[in-house]
């Protein structure tokens, strides 16, 4: 087995017993990366010499005694996560340039710990889209068939981390781009619940949707990476003040007598037949566990599609306001005036999708449609918010799919960006009802990855990972590998 193939518990080990550095494991994945990078296009930005340098400072501290999961363990971060010195654009040319002078919370926690920060991954522009193909440089291929898309929005890390081109990442998900992009290369993505990780620094797409969180080989590493990042967060208000349980310890490979809610509304029209198999062989999987399958109802499922794509644009248009060349990455060099600047600044700058959502978002909040649209969609998601509550108190956890179909081909859905909207119809209720959900591979469709979701209450992380990791005992799917 060589190096860059380690789970980050694996390598922990290693590095505790002294039977690698970091240096050296580092310098595997750089070159793993150097070998593979060139078909996959998981990164924006590599940063090899910093990361040399890390992985270095790694050792030393090591040396002199020191210890945690993620010390000397090389990871990547989505490009929407600031990063203090390194640039970071957003997958956007309007931010070409721009070098934060902070780091995301997130990424300082990583650093604090001695993480190897390996560079920064693609996404869709501001991480709207599902396939990295909104990208404003290019579009990242699936380890699995490189004509094919590795999802998105996190489809960077997601890519990066099924080559083994990273032990981890980082991601966000504001309406699936963890767990979607996860379930298309056949790893393991987990979007916590809405608070419990901190948002500062993470440029914001939908602040009441947006949460980071991480992408990794299998379940262990996803609470390892999980626990390094939760927490209250002074500098973010909507960061939940609540002590974090210890996610590791949770890891009890046991559901006997947990309730496994089956969402009805889940299993209709749209799926993929060969993705609700895999779904149902790893229900008989927890069945075979011990646990109690129950069927739950989401009744207003049909309506977090319409719901989801008023207000994450609402937001969106607001937030995406401060790009006006003036602060921050590209100016227009020419401009007549300022509103010249603007006005080019922001055509030049953004994206096709990106220009979309911000017209959609822009009209559902104008005045005279404000309530037909926006004020609606706000109660409208109270309802999906009261399914969820509805269903806990039926089941402990709830399992899905995680997409209605494998990795789509590169191109195929461009041009129709309702079709590729659909392909969110599971990931995006858990959103907007602010709880959290995990992604984990259970089996192929064509050579593709199929994901299953367990999604859990708020706050309820340590169940979800549970289940999914008893589920992952019993099976060998995350173990394996695309043919690179
Ligand atoms: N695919 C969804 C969208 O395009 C979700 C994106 C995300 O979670 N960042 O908005």
């Amino acid at each position: 087995m060589e190096l860059y193939e380690l789970t980050i518990a694996q390598a922990h080990e290693l590095l505790q017993k002294r039977e690698i550095s970091s240096v050296e494991l580092t310098r595997s994945v750089l070159q793993r990366i150097e070998t593979v990078e060139t078909k996959i296009k998981a990164y924006l930005r590599i940063t090899p010499e910093e990361a040399l340098a890390q992985a270095e400072k790694a050792d030393q501290r090591r040396a002199q005694g020191e210890d945690n999961p993620l010390l000397g363990i090389p990871l990547a971060i989505k490009d929407v996560l600031c990063t203090k010195g390194v640039e970071t654009t957003c997958g956007s040319r309007i931010l070409q340039g721009f070098v934060p002078p902070f780091d995301a919370t997130v990424v300082a926690k990583l650093r604090e710990l001695g993480s190897v920060l390996l560079g920064k991954t693609n996404t869709d522009e501001f991480a709207m889209g599902s396939s990295t193909e909104n990208s404003g440089f290019f579009t990242t291929h699936n380890p699995w068939n490189l004509e094919h898309v590795p999802g998105g929005s996190s489809g960077g890390s997601a890519a990066a981390v099924a080559a083994d081109e990273c032990l981890g990442a980082l991601g966000t998900d504001t309406g699936g781009s963890i767990r979607q992009p996860a379930a298309f290369c056949g790893i393991a993505g987990l979007k916590p619940t809405y608070g419990r990780v901190s948002r500062y620094g993470l440029v914001a797409f939908a602040s009441s949707l947006d949460q980071a969180g991480p992408l990794c080989k299998d379940v262990k590493d996803c609470a390892i990476l999980l626990q390094a990042i939760a927490g209250h967060d002074p500098k973010d208000s909507t960061s939940a003040n609540l002590s974090v349980p210890n996610f590791v310890e949770a890891l009890q490979p046991d559901v006997k007598g947990m309730r496994l809610g089956v969402p009805k509304e889940y299993f209709t029209e749209g799926i993929d037949a060969k993705v609700a198999e895999a779904v149902h062989a790893a229900l008989d999987v927890w069945a075979e566990l011990g646990a109690e399958i129950v069927e739950v109802s989401l009744p207003h499922t049909e309506y977090a599609l319409p719901v989801y794509y008023i207000i994450a644009p609402a937001e969106a248009s607001a937030n995406l306001a401060r790009y006006d060349g003036v602060r921050y990455g590209y100016s227009y060099p020419e401009a007549k005036d300022i509103w010249d600047a603007y006005r080019k600044t922001r055509e030049i700058g953004f994206g096709a999708e990106v220009k979309r959502r911000i017209m959609l978002g822009t009209y559902a909040l104008s005045a005279g449609y404000y309530d037909a649209y926006y004020l609606k969609a706000q109660k409208v998601r109270t309802l999906i918010k009261e399914d969820f509550d509805r269903a806990y108190q039926q089941c402990d956890a709830i399992i899905a799919p995680t997409t209605p179909m494998p990795a789509f081909r590169i191109g195929e859905r461009v041009d129709d960006p309702l079709q590729m909207y659909l392909g969110d119809i599971f990931t995006l209720s858990l959103n907007l009802a602010g709880v959290c959900g995990i992604s984990i591979p259970c089996g192929f469709a064509d050579g593709l990855p199929v994901g299953v979701q367990i999604l859990g209450d708020a706050y309820d992380e340590t169940t979800i990972l549970r289940v999914a990791y008893a589920y992952e005992q019993a099976t060998e799917w995350h173990l394996q590998k695309p043919p690179l």
